[in-house]
């Protein structure tokens, strides 16, 4: 094979020698693809049905911003998103394991981004937008506390006369107030869809935050992707992590109606399955179960009612959900793992010992802000010290909280092992 007059991109010497005569330049061509926001969002309008929410109907953004060239106004969205501090704390904030019992489990990172993966697949099948859905769904978990849920109980119980917490609400919080990124505002400037759909329960426990936003009785079709995708995920991947933990056993499950059905189809897939393979296709065929369901009953709903547009299709209710019979069965698994996962011993000492450290957190900083970050010893100077401390405390990870407590407390109370 000759080595020689080369234009192979591997073979850069050969490569950068050789030199185009001018009789044998290629004809200046157009780029294969050319990328620009109009082509999207007409390609939107061709394709998308009426019922599903279009990048040119968006309301907009707080603060006015020429548009992007580039991107539609969800897809800049979910790249603030992805490139914000909130986004990547995540990684070390505890979904139900604390981050230290193992790096197999999954973290508030993973969590989110199997909840993106499932909103987009769902979301492409029904013909809804799937930009919108990738950004709500990597932003859902923005305002989540450490220490998963006791963080947040705790928090609730701290903020209680002070405005409140709720870690929706706290989502908007970050996206529209903490997040610092941009000289030209405060927050992400996220557009009024994306916000809007953040705030599930009003704008009464985000610190001042919303108040532009208008109530709505029914979440918008793609937030009701988003969601069942959170369900979807979170019920799955806390039966893997409990059977990897040991909390849960393959024999528990069989008592679950979801499971048997999965584990019939598993074994009818693969007839000599068994052990740690035949439970990991099982709980393969739980996923593809369950989001079968959901796709086939919603898309039911939607040929059934037909709606023209998307405020027509929310003024229907909840149309994105499972079957009655599938809705039974995925209610069972989620009593199932409230009592066999949530509940046990090993997690819930572990909660005792993260709730002591954020409610001490929040009571040290209550009594002398000045321990805080300089931003949030600002704040609470202007939006009051509960508030401050309760946003400081709010986007800690779990291991910075741990560090910050033995600090300020000289106590090692750790959370790893019991
Ligand atoms: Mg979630």
């Amino acid at each position: 094979m000759s080595r020689g007059r080369s234009s192979c991109w591997s073979c850069s010497r050969a490569a950068s020698a050789w030199k185009p005569s001018p009789g044998r330049l290629p004809a200046r061509t157009a780029p294969i693809i050319t990328i620009d926001s109009n082509r999207i969002e007409h390609d939107e309008a061709a394709r998308l049905p009426l019922y599903a929410l279009r990048s040119t109907g968006s309301r907009g953004r707080r603060h006015p911003e020429p548009p992007d060239p580039l991107r539609t106004v969800w897809r800049r969205d979910r790249d603030r998103i992805v490139h914000c501090g909130a986004f990547r704390r995540l990684e070390y904030k505890t979904q139900v394991f604390v981050f230290h019992e193992g790096d197999h489990y999954r973290t508030r990172l993973t969590h989110t981004l199997e909840v993106a993966q499932v909103a987009r697949s769902v979301a492409v099948v029904l013909g809804l937008n799937e930009s919108f859905v990738e950004a709500l769904a990597l932003a859902h978990d923005l305002g989540h506390p450490p220490f998963g849920h006791a963080g947040e109980d705790v928090l609730r119980l701290c903020m209680k006369e002070s405005g409140g917490f709720e870690h929706n609400a706290q989502a908007l919080r970050v996206v529209d107030f903490l997040e610092r990124g941009y000289p030209q505002f405060r927050g992400l400037n996220l557009s009024y869809e994306i916000r809007a759909s953040l705030l599930k329960h009003g704008p009464g426990a985000a610190g001042g935050v919303g108040s532009d936003i208008e109530p709505a009785p029914f979440p918008l079709l793609e937030a009701q992707v988003v969601d069942v995708a959170d369900s979807i995920a979170y019920n799955n991947h806390d039966l893997d992590d409990g059977l990897r933990s040991g909390l849960l056993t393959p024999s528990d499950l069989e008592e679950l109606g979801l499971w048997r059905r999965a584990q019939e189809r598993a074994r009818a897939l693969y007839p000599t399955l068994e052990g740690a393979l035949l439970t990991r296709s099982t709980r393969a065929q739980v996923i593809k179960i369950t989001i079968d369901d959901l796709i086939t009953h919603t898309s039911a709903n939607l040929e059934r009612l037909a709606p023209r547009n998307p405020e027509a299709a929310r003024a229907h209710g909840r149309l994105v959900g499972f079957s009655p019979p599938m809705q039974e069965l995925v209610s069972e698994l989620q009593r199932f793992l409230l009592g066999h996962l949530y509940r046990a011993h090993a997690v819930t000492t572990m909660r005792q010992k993260t709730m002591r450290i954020v409610r001490e957190l929040f009571e040290i900083y209550l009594h002398d802000p000045e321990q805080m970050a300089p931003d949030f010893r600002e704040m609470a100077g202007t939006a009051g010290v509960y508030r401050a401390a309760a946003d400081y405390v709010a986007g800690m990870t779990d291991r910075f909280a741990e560090q910050e407590h033995e600090r300020l407390t000289g106590l090692r109370l750790t959370t790893q092992g019991n």
